[in-house]
């Protein structure tokens, strides 16, 4: 009976969390992670597609791999899907100063301080 109630209470507060998360505007949404186009090498903020590469939406093309970020260089790198990465030790190393890469970059609609003038 007790462990009955504990068991609702855990669902309750679970689903309770993840129903108020798109209250808060600097969680990020679930939905969508950084992909980097192959070609232009440009970071894309894209929804979380279960194939890839993904069609980047601004150019038609299937260019977008995951993207993984550089904290030394400060840069998005493409890298192979999930199910893929751990086959290739080096994958989750930056290629130029194999930093260890991380998904905790700057999302690309986040650098509006990174403008061009
Ligand atoms: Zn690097």
């Amino acid at each position: 009976m007790k462990l009955n109630y504990l068991a609702v209470l855990i669902v309750l507060a679970g689903g309770g969390m993840a129903g108020c998360g798109s209250k808060d505007a600097d969680v990020r949404p679930t939905d969508r992670t950084v992909y980097v186009d192959t070609k232009t090498k440009q970071p894309v903020v894209h929804q979380v597609v279960t194939s890839v590469p993904a069609v980047n939406p601004e150019t038609g093309e299937r260019t977008l791999m995951p993207g993984l970020y550089c904290p030394q260089c400060q840069t998005w790198y493409p890298v192979p899907p999930p199910d893929q990465i751990n086959s290739r030790p080096n994958a989750g190393l930056c290629p130029n100063d194999k930093t260890p890469l991380t998904v905790d970059g700057p999302w690309p609609d986040d650098t509006s301080t990174k403008n061009a003038d």
